[in-house]
């Protein structure tokens, strides 16, 4: 079913075997990258017959790298609608805007994506027990795909995390641990549980297969343009696996034959107050510097330090993109104009993207006729209740 053929080091030469369990790259830390066997799918796969599955990301399970179907752990992500934004369009000035929905998602967030797929072919290879340091959504995600797969999960979230976190990750009984710092602290504490624990860490990009989940949000976006990507594509970026996946996404379509050349510039969005990959973008660094003092309310945006910032750099200027900062008051305005004039209550992070809008046509990058996609990456319904 899966036509998953080994795994390559994003950075050195390093070419691995997939059917083992296997996080970084052994010879240089890098992230790997599934590799699938491109000619046999062209071959065998036909994007129409793809497209008249029943809806969901598991439809296009032969570029996912789950080799028997008895192991894909469900709960129905993917397939989420493009919705397209009238009103907001009219107010800005955009005359083809539209907004996939992320937060239909189970679990309120696209982390879903990435923990189906990750769960599913973890648990294929083995896997008994998993471990997850989260902004919040990852972990309410890796709880709920665990529980589903009847596994253990630890997760490790910073104390000052959205309650409704907390309260999901309890609810689906996996074992919570509240962090006095960041994510990246959450990071250290979990690695230490995962080395004495033997359980298997699922961090953002730390293992190949969470960016696999994500990837298909940008088959799902090419089928739902009829095969012509849109214009600009603005994605609010934390750890970046949404921004590499799909442009990994665009990639495999083209060998596929099931797209043309045409590329979305890529927008990656930040909160001013941990925006490593915007300062590095307009620096023109090749990495980002771990970002001081992070602070935002947008919990998936606060990463200060990302081990894909070299993959997210690389797919920005690929694609002639940019990179934009907003503050906390821009993103919650853009919160409410956006419920307020669209009906969608989204996520402090999708509600970034909107925000962004304003800005990018002002300076003229974007412009009244092109094809423009936003997207929310959470249901608004998951912030508000903070402990502290
Ligand atoms: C995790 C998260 C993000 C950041 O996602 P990446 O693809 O890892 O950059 C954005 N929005 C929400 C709601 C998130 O939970
Ligand atoms: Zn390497």
């Amino acid at each position: 079913m899966s036509y998953l053929s080994h795994l390559d080091c994003s950075y050195c030469s390093g070419r691995y075997d997939a059917d083992q369990v296997i996080r970084l790259c052994p010879e240089c830390g890098s992230p790997l990258l599934a590799r699938y066997d491109l000619a046999a799918a062209a071959a065998g796969l036909d994007r129409d017959e793809v497209a008249r599955r029943p809806a969901g990301l598991w439809r296009f399970r032969e570029m996912l790298p789950v080799r028997d179907p008895r192991f894909i752990v469900t709960l129905g992500e993917g397939g989420k609608p493009i919705l397209k934004l009238e009103h907001l369009g009219e107010q800005l000035g955009l005359k083809h805007l539209y907004l996939k929905d992320e937060g239909q998602n189970p679990t309120g967030s696209f982390k879903a994506l990435g923990l189906s797929v990750a769960v599913s072919r973890a648990v294929e290879l083995g896997v008994a027990e998993f471990v997850i340091p989260t902004a919040g959504n990852a972990g309410g995600a890796l709880a709920s795909y665990a529980a589903r797969a009847g596994v253990p999960a630890h997760v490790y979230m910073p104390q000052d995390a959205s309650l409704i976190n907390i309260l999901e990750v309890q609810m689906a009984g996996a074992d919570l641990h509240l962090v006095n710092g960041l994510i990246n602290d959450a990071g250290r504490e979990a690695a230490a549980g995962a080395a004495q624990g033997g359980w298997f860490d699922v961090s953002t990009l730390k293992e190949p297969y969470r960016l696999e989940g994500k990837k298909i949000m940008g088959y799902e976006v090419a089928e739902a343009f009829g095969w012509e990507l849109p214009d600009v594509i603005v994605y609010p970026t934390g750890g970046g696996t949404g921004l590499i996946g799909m442009w990994k996404a665009f990639a495999e379509m083209a060998a596929l034959s099931w797209i043309g050349r045409h590329r979305p510039r890529m927008v990656a969005v930040q909160a001013e107050g941990c925006a490593p990959i915007v300062k590095a973008f307009h620096q023109g660094a090749e990495t980002a510097e771990p970002w001081e003092n992070a602070a935002t309310l947008a919990g998936g945006l606060r990463v200060p330090e990302a081990v894909g910032s070299r993959l997210m750099l690389q797919a920005l200027r690929e694609s002639g993109g940019t990179a934009v900062a907003l503050s906390d008051h821009q993103i919650r305005e853009a919160q409410a104009i956006l419920a307020a004039s669209e009906g969608v209550f989204a996520s402090l992070e999708g509600a970034a993207t909107v925000g962004a809008l304003a800005p990018l046509v002002e300076q003229g990058w974007l412009s009244a006729g092109e094809r423009i996609l936003i997207f929310n990456t959470g249901s608004g319904l998951k912030h508000r209740l903070m402990l502290t």
